[in-house]
């Protein structure tokens, strides 16, 4: 007993010096507003993915970047989810080096930058390259090959790029994001034609691409403040090099790609909150 009171007392005099050497120091006090990096999966698993590796068509892959399900038999993740605020980014180069994913299960076929090679689909990131700025570490990450997709080039370059670069000005107007991105379906139209499988049918060409972004300002208890006025952006673009260069003509309904995937997204919100999120377009500024 007596033992915690000197831990008490000590704890209450290292505040007494902490409070007056911020004060003597002018220091700000800390606020809501300060940017740091969330948990990735916030906004919750929308497929149930495990970390079993028996698990092998929906298998949980955490790393400190970004949280992601596995298919190991389409070659390319399910989903990708992440956390966007300003405390991601840094002045990183881009790295460009596409590495296999040596943190999947022993065993599993581990596609490489080889497997794409001369397809006529780029190598679409999930997790933007962009994003993931604040360390050479973290920027490599994104090039890991269980973040990349076949994507057909207009599509990569022009659409998707588009609305990976405005969720970064979204940052940069003080709000912080959570994304969801992946893709469905099986066979695209890149710049060679038409193609289901790359790699002797190792790597799967998605039909098409999706992403969810939940946008909100910056501040603490994120889950907390999802609400029914908060800025859902939801699209699906066909993974066709013929597809216009503006993102926002994709828009859609979290509820379409949640029928098309048949996961359940943003399921950490009160289902009343989802009901009537999920059944709307965005409608907002798209630059
Ligand atoms: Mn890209
Ligand atoms: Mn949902």
């Amino acid at each position: 007993m007596r033992y915690v009171v000197i831990r008490l007392l000590s704890f209450l005099l290292i505040g007494v010096v902490v409070v007056s050497c911020s004060d003597t120091n002018n220091a700000p006090a800390p606020t809501t507003n300060t940017s740091i990096r969330d948990e990735n999966l916030a906004l919750g698993n929308p497929s149930g993915a495990t970390t079993d590796a028996s698990n092998y068509t929906n298998y949980l892959l955490v790393k400190p970047q970004y949280t992601l399900s596995y298919h190991r038999d389409r070659g390319i993740p399910n989903w990708v989810s992440w956390h966007l605020s300003s405390a991601w980014l840094g002045t990183a180069d881009r790295q460009n080096n596409f590495t296999a994913d040596n943190g999947l299960p022993t065993g599993w076929y581990r596609v490489t930058t080889s497997s794409y090679t001369g397809s006529g689909f780029d190598r679409g990131h999930n997790c933007p390259s962009a994003d993931r700025t604040g360390s050479i570490e973290d920027n490599s990450a994104t090039f890991l090959l269980s973040n990349i997709m076949p994507q057909a080039p207009n599509n990569n370059q022009r659409t998707w790029v588009g609305l990976e670069n405005y969720c970064r000005t979204l940052v940069d107007q003080g709000n912080e994001l959570y994304i969801i991105c992946g893709s469905y379906g099986k066979g695209g139209v890149g710049s060679n034609g038409a193609a289901s499988t790359l790699d002797n049918g190792r790597v799967t060409v998605p039909d098409r691409c999706w992403k969810v972004v939940v946008v909100l300002p910056v501040g603490s208890d994120d889950v907390k403040r999802v609400s029914t006025s908060t800025r859902v952006i939801a699209i699906d673009i066909p993974n066709d090099n013929s597809v216009n260069t503006s993102w926002a003509s994709y828009r859609t309904t979290v509820d379409i790609i949640e029928q098309a995937t048949g996961y359940d997204l943003l399921s950490v919100v009160s289902t009343s909150v989802q009901k009537i999120l999920e059944a709307s377009v965005d409608t907002g500024p798209t630059n």
